[in-house]
């Protein structure tokens, strides 16, 4: 007889992971215990060596779905005698990492149950298991136990404790267990937010109110959404003016793939990504059909997709007899979405119609996650619900327990502690009071959850950033280390490959700090987790009305062309003269035009001359719509474009597009199509990458690109420039985990300082 204690970290709390070893013990006829500690678990087991190895090796062979083991250790115990295995209640030990498991898409199980009308869960809206349901946006405190979660005001009842108890049963200790005996509720309230009469059913009355085409805001996992029929091309025209969203596209939910699959093309890698338990939105190629109103994601090629993820959503979709719905966040347009029921209904009031909601606490909020397959392989664009907080492993550890306060824009933070970053879900603007409020309660959160006191801040170069600010309010005597802006972009990149770099790095986005105090966005990096180097950046132009240019790039494009020597009043009709003129002359006298190399910016203006976009409702639209106009054309010719010595000795060369506008505003003038003419520009920025990388090669011997920032989101600019960088010998790391966007930032700006820290100490 042996005994043997295994010590396991990883995400093995709330994963079914305690009945799943005492399946497997009790089948090997083990004695011992299990129990769950801060950052995994514990288990003793004693028995003949033969098989306690068996029993190990199962450990991690036939380990639940969503359990993630990070690291196991085992040592001989002295033999106590144990005949039978037990589960013992939790106990704490505050050195360990502590992992929170994110949200979980109903399981099939689950789903099964719900839909059989002889199941004492038969259409019950809040089942859930071991492998499912609420997580991350339910747990108050840690360890991950149901006093601690948003269940605990619900007293457990007969039924449901015996299968608690049972360790043979899916719910053993499944926390927020429940039933329609002893679990939440679901509701029917009208517009101004008063409960219907007992009797109504909610689902049957959200289902009749949608199908009357009426917005009903809907309570789910991390927040509201705003629902309404997709097909009704007035309801979506409502919800869009009420919600003061002009253009950007909506989300839509369908009942399963083959409903999904009648709106868009769908290859196995979507398949597979649409259907994870994350269940996040995926954009996907649409198919020319009048099953959703055009208003849902007007002059997209794109239409982001999501399946059912809560049982409520589930019923929601059969009722509805397979239609469509709109599922967007419930808030006004750029708030962070509502998740307190009385601020929900009180934001909300006056955009939807009636509100279906539940009684269960979101404890916090949420988004969607959303994402996409490029080249082959999953390019997130928002990480939110169902992969936060899942851990990071940074390429080197923390030596102290840190935060890391992210950006402006699509902010998140990181916790870091030890060699794991906790990167925080999706938050939003921080120019928001109410994102800026809900970013500071989720820190003060994670911190607590997470069990980490940061001794060291790390924040952007950017002054005037919210998140710096932040930083040095909360500071107090803490040390702060100060990252530049795409050099966090570059650092998230390499942390998620597990590499240090050096790279080339290529840091394409809309606006960052750069360190000479003008506006950065089109780099190429030679760096390192300890520091960069700019060898090469986009040729810088004048920004007319500073941030007014983000919203109107015609301005950009004028001051492009200008540049380029040539007149912009050829940007056309709709612009009046005296307007073109006036930031010629701002561009001229050099007056409130700060100077950027921004590739976003670049992007606005191309999207401009081409008559693509002048005006846009939102940040990076002109952009978006350049590649939409791109994906109509198969072109493969391209423009051409200048390379110049750089400011010696710090930069090489500059990229000079001049030439480019040229071609273009020479294009335009012969009537070539839009597509044709977006399509040739994204070929010439493929080739100036290329031309760049090989010259930095050549220059330092690096042969590794790595690829961030948000113009990477573009699908065509990156797989073009990961398969021609790859055909040219270069090995291209790129985001697969963290979006390339700042929301990606937090981590880059870890990964920095923990190499930093490292380097301190010798
Ligand atoms: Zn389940
Ligand atoms: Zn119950
Ligand atoms: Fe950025």
């Amino acid at each position: 007889m042996d005994r043997r204690a295994i010590a396991i970290s990883g995400i093995v709390q709330g994963v079914g992971f305690r009945p799943f070893v005492h399946g497997l013990a009790s089948r090997l006829q083990l004695g011992g215990f299990i129990r769950n500690v801060d950052g995994g678990i514990r288990i003793e087991v004693e028995g003949d060596s033969q098989t306690l190895d068996r029993f190990v090796s199962a450990l991690t062979e036939s380990a639940p779905p969503l359990a993630r083991i990070e690291a196991m250790h085992w040592s001989p115990r002295p033999v106590a005698g144990d005949r039978s295995f037990r589960i013992e209640t939790s106990a704490t030990d505050l050195d360990a990492p502590i992992f929170i498991p994110p949200d979980v898409a109903t399981c099939d199980d689950c789903l099964a149950e719900l839909l059989h009308p002889g199941d004492r869960r038969y259409r019950y809206p809040f089942l859930n298991c071991s492998h499912c349901g609420p997580r991350l946006t339910i747990i108050v405190g840690s360890p991950y136990d149901r006093e601690k979660t948003s269940m605990a005001s619900f007293a457990i009842c007969e039924t449901c404790r015996a299968e608690y108890e049972n360790p043979l049963d899916r719910r053993f200790h499944a926390q927020p267990i429940a039933c329609p005996k002893c679990g939440p509720q679901a509701q029917w309230l009208d517009a101004s937010g008063h409960p219907a009469p007992a009797m109504v059913d909610p689902i049957r009355a959200a289902v009749s109110a949608l199908n009357d085409g009426r917005i009903v805001a809907i309570k789910g996992l991390g927040g509201y959404h705003l629902a309404g029929l997709a097909r009704l091309p007035e309801t979506v025209a409502e919800l869009r003016r009420r919600k003061h969203r002009d253009e950007k596209p909506f989300a839509v939910m369908v009942r399963d793939l083959n409903a999904g699959r009648w709106l868009c093309e769908i290859s196995a890698d979507e398949e597979a990504l649409l259907q994870t338990p994350r269940r996040p939105i995926v954009l996907l190629r649409r198919r020319p059909t009048r099953a959703i109103a055009e208003a849902v994601a007007p002059g997209s090629p794109w239409l982001g997709l999501m399946l059912p993820y809560t049982p409520l959503h589930h019923l929601l979709m059969q009722d509805l007899g397979g239609q469509t719905l709109v599922m967007t966040s419930g808030n006004r347009s750029d708030e962070p979405i509502a998740h307190d029921d009385r601020e929900a209904v009180e934001r909300l009031s006056g955009i939807a119609d009636a509100f279906l909601v539940h009684d269960r606490p979101i404890h916090l909020r949420c988004d969607d996650s959303v994402t996409r397959i490029v080249a082959g392989v999953e390019l997130p664009i928002r990480r939110a619900r169902g992969e936060a907080p899942r851990p990071i492993r940074l390429p080197i550890a923390c030596d102290r327990p840190m935060l890391a306060l992210g950006g402006q824009f699509k902010a998140t933070f990181a916790l870091g502690r030890g060699p794991h970053a906790f990167l925080s879900h999706h938050i939003g603007d921080l120019d928001q009071c109410s994102a800026l409020r809900s970013y500071e309660e989720s820190i003060v959160h994670y911190q607590r959850l997470f069990g980490v006191h940061p001794e060291v801040l790390v924040h952007d170069l950017h002054p005037d950033y919210s998140s710096t600010g932040y930083a040095e309010r909360i500071a107090g005597d803490r040390p702060r280390i100060v990252v530049q802006h795409h050099h966090a972009h570059i650092a998230a990149c390499l942390a998620e490959n597990g590499v240090r770099g050096p790279v080339i790095g290529l840091a394409f986005d809309g606006t960052g700090y750069g360190s000479d105090g003008t506006i950065w966005g089109g780099e190429f990096l030679v760096a390192d987790l300890m520091e960069f180097r700019r060898a090469a950046h986009f040729r810088p132009v004048a920004l007319p009305g500073g941030d007014r240019a983000i919203y109107e790039p015609w301005r950009v494009a004028a001051s492009y062309l200008i540049d380029a020597g040539k007149d912009p009043s050829i940007l056309g009709d709709d612009l009046a003269p005296a307007a073109i003129k006036a930031v010629a002359r701002m561009v001229e006298r050099r007056w409130n035009t700060p100077m950027t190399s921004s590739a976003g910016r670049l992007f606005d203006a191309v999207s401009a001359i081409a008559g693509v976009r002048r005006r846009v409702s939102h940040e990076g639209q002109a952009a978006v719509e350049l590649e939409w106009r791109a994906a109509e054309s198969d072109e493969s010719e391209s423009y051409p474009f200048g390379v110049g010595p750089g400011e010696a000795p710090e930069t090489s060369w500059i990229l000079d597009f001049r030439p480019t506008i040229h071609a273009i505003v020479e294009d335009v003038r012969l009537g070539i199509k839009v597509g044709r003419i977006a399509r040739r520009f994204h070929c010439m920025l493929i080739d100036a990458i290329l031309e760049i990388c090989v010259r930095l090669r050549e220059e330092t011997g690096i042969g590794s690109v790595a690829i961030s920032g948000g113009v990477f989101l573009n699908a065509i600019l990156s797989a073009g420039a990961i398969a021609r960088l790859e055909s040219a010998g270069f090995r291209v790391y790129r985001h697969r985990l963290v979006p390339p966007n700042d929301g990606g930032l937090a981590l880059g700006q870890l990964a920095i300082a923990a190499a930093r820290l490292r380097n301190e100490g010798g």
